[in-house]
């Protein structure tokens, strides 16, 4: 944009210093912001407010029908209808004489459009004129602006207004010509004015049409700028292997690869032979095994002679990872070690030596891997497992612990691909698509909580034959304390119906990690057959032989956790069953359920999870590194996204997107918003 639009809104015929300032609280700084302040939402005046109506005044009204219409008849032929209309705030009366064929063609909350004398002492409508539709709209919207302190709706638009009076011509076209054309999209000048005032509902959709385009271009050439800059600048390793050795270990692995696993190693391997750096997703649904491909790609920077890094967000999944990595490379002669916050002293010393000097091959652990006084020697890959969980900022400092390590981040929360290209714009994705062969899907049910006894005899069945359970207590995120004791009594309530039958084990966040690993361990060897736990065991954990969840107060969970919980079970070739406990309140709780029920796979309801939930709260608020729009909605102009990527693909890669004078604004945009120095740019 022009430079003038970034002058302070002082500038503004009417705004002073006082009204400046207000308006600096609502983060408007510049005539430019001023400007791009969007109304959140219009109001339809083409009807007009019934407070100000006279009595007698003949009006026409758009309502909706608020109570079945009753008919009364008097004489023969005479009748007169009744029923009550919501509009806008009001809920008022219309009385329809002489015509009882319309009790059949109204509606309960149908609206409908009434023109008719207004009797303002008994807020009744004669009915003179009715239409079963909407009122058809001739008249301005008007723009409804969020507001705070002493700046009303009114006076916004008032500025606005004199803002695209005094600068409105100097306001900039963005999106080269190509594309306005390509897609028939209004020139940022009018659609700007449309914003604030449009004049048919059609229009307004234009125009927004333009900016989600402009919001989604702009943020996806950020992204793929950011992704060449990297790949082209931060000269990685090219690791160098024997492909034989690398071959010999996955020959060894107790199964063959699922065709997916086989596909994402190779992109992986190729990703490390490469002297860029990766940067790479890893989506595999629960189960799908992830693990090992983690294992090979470890394996390949070992024989390259680097050290491996694996972080996962939880101890427990720790302990199992690095017991999983014991096992596998058991024959192997790698040292793999665990570094945890629960190791301590001297053990913790030891292995930050070892890690330093180069001792230790592959380290496993929590957040603890990336606190300063862990340094290593030659670290060559870093894999993170369920990423999301990690905030960039983590994920940042990782990275930086070697010289330019590969990075693999992993997660089996499939993200829908919406989130995926926008969250992770900058990186390459692998997806394993497919499950190892002979896994059953897991049977999922709803029941109410009335219905336990009966669970229990369920679960009981699944006991005898040999198996064991899980039941998952909800995690009530105020306060762990309550969460523990939820847990605690149920541990308690079970441990008594199962009474000299089977062991009841107890798992939650307060044990200390050794309790933890002990708990864990008795229930992998089946010393324990049930494990009551809070949702400590969330990720990762796996027991083969558990075949049953219960899920008590199923509702508090989204869909993408319930299916983490679920993905507990069903591990083995054993039918397994998960069972939700949910008296859920509201349709969106009920509609979880009927899902979960009804589909098994990730990627369906992790699309179905970002619908019912919205983006922002997908990977909960505060790690969510979710950028924000205007206009655009992540989840409703997806297609606009993928759109608006290719092109931005297109024009990172093109020769002429770094002298052609038509992309100058869009290169402006990288130079401002960091991702370009200037000097890159002629
Ligand atoms: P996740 O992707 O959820 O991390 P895991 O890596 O824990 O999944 O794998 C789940 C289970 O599937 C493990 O017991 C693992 O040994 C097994 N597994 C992995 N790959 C295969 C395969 N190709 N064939 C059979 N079983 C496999
Ligand atoms: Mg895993």
């Amino acid at each position: 944009m022009n430079n003038e639009l970034l002058l302070p809104i002082d500038h503004i015929k009417g705004i002073g210093e006082e009204t400046a300032l207000q308006l600096n609280e609502m983060n408007v700084f510049t005539i430019e912001d001023l400007i791009l302040y969007f109304p959140y939402r219009f109001e339809d005046y083409s009807m007009r407010d019934l407070a100000d109506v006279k009595h007698e005044e003949k009006i026409t009204i758009e309502g909706k029908v608020h109570s079945e219409p009753v008919l009364t008849y008097y004489g023969r032929k005479r009748s007169r209808l009744t029923f009550r209309v919501l509009v806008g705030r009001y809920l008022i009366t219309a009385t329809c004489f002489n015509r009882p064929y319309y009790k059949n063609k109204i509606t309960l909350h149908d609206t409908v459009t009434i023109t008719g004398k207004w009797d303002q002492h008994r807020q009744t409508i004669t009915v003179n004129e009715l239409v079963f539709a909407p009122i058809t709209k001739k008249d301005r919207i008007e723009p409804i602006y969020s507001i705070k302190g002493k700046i009303t709706v009114k006076g916004m638009r008032r500025f606005i207004t004199i803002a695209l009076q005094q600068y409105g011509d100097k306001i900039g076209e963005n999106i080269p010509e190509l594309f306005l054309r390509k897609y028939k999209l209004l020139q940022k000048k009018d659609a700007i004015r449309i914003m604030h005032h449009p004049i048919t509902q059609e229009e307004l959709k234009q125009a927004r049409r333009r900016f989600v385009y402009e919001e989604f271009l702009l943020f996806q050439l950020k992204m793929q700028a950011f992704r060449k800059f990297e790949r082209e600048q931060t000269k990685g390793s090219s690791l160098q292997f024997s492909g034989e050795e690398l071959s010999n270990f996955i020959k060894s692995l107790p199964f063959p690869l699922t065709n997916a696993q086989d596909r994402v190693v190779s992109e992986i391997i190729k990703d490390l032979q490469s002297p860029y750096r990766m940067n790479r997703l890893l989506q595999g649904d629960v189960g799908s095994g992830k693990t090992v491909v983690a294992a090979i790609a470890l394996y390949a920077s070992f024989l390259a002679g680097y050290q491996g890094a694996l972080m996962v967000p939880t101890e427990i999944l720790a302990e199992q990872h690095a017991v999983s990595l014991v096992e596998l490379f058991s024959n192997f002669g790698l040292n793999i070690q665990l570094l945890s916050s629960s190791v301590k002293g001297k053990k913790r010393k030891e292995i930050l030596l070892q890690l330093e000097n180069g001792d230790v091959d592959i380290i496993v652990g929590t957040h603890a891997l990336i606190q300063n006084e862990v340094n290593f020697k030659k670290l060559g890959l870093v894999i993170t497992d369920e990423q999301h969980r990690f905030g960039v900022d983590q994920r940042r400092v990782l990275r930086e612990k070697g010289e330019n390590p590969d990075v693999l981040f992993m997660t089996a929360t499939p993200i829908p691909r919406t989130l995926a290209i926008t969250v992770f714009g900058e990186m390459d994705v692998s997806i394993i698509d497919e499950m190892p062969a002979g896994r059953k899907a897991i049977e999922t049910y709803w029941a109410k909580h009335e219905m336990l006894d009966r669970i229990l005899a369920f679960v009981e069945k699944e006991l005898i034959k040999g198996r064991q359970a899980y039941v998952i207590c909800p995690l009530i995120e105020e306060s762990e304390k309550l969460d523990v004791q939820n847990a605690i009594d149920v541990h308690t309530m079970l441990s008594l119906h199962f009474q000299n039958k089977w062991k009841v084990g107890l798992m939650h966040g307060r044990l200390t990690s050794d309790e933890k690993e002990f708990v864990m361990k008795e229930f992998s060897d089946n010393e324990v057959q049930l494990l009551v736990s809070t949702t400590v065991v969330e990720v990762g954990v796996n027991v083969p032989n558990a075949t049953m969840m219960v899920i008590y107060d199923a509702e508090r969970f989204g869909l993408s956790q319930l299916h983490q919980l679920r993905g507990r079970v069903g591990r083995g070739s054993e039918q397994s069953y998960c069972i939700l406990l949910a008296d859920p309140k509201s349709e969106i709780g009920k509609e979880r359920m009927r899902i979960m029920t009804e589909t098994n796979d990730g990627f369906v309801l992790s699309e179905k999870d970002l619908e019912l939930r919205g983006p922002g709260d997908f990977f909960g608020r505060k790690q969510s590194g979710m950028p924000e729009f205007k206009v655009a909605d992540m989840v409703h102009d997806y297609r606009a996204l993928e759109v608006a990527r290719n092109d931005a693909i297109e024009l990172i890669n093109s020769k002429q997107f770094w002298k052609d004078y038509s992309f100058k604004s869009l290169r402006e945009h990288l130079t401002s918003s960091g991702v370009l120095e200037g000097e890159k740019l002629d």
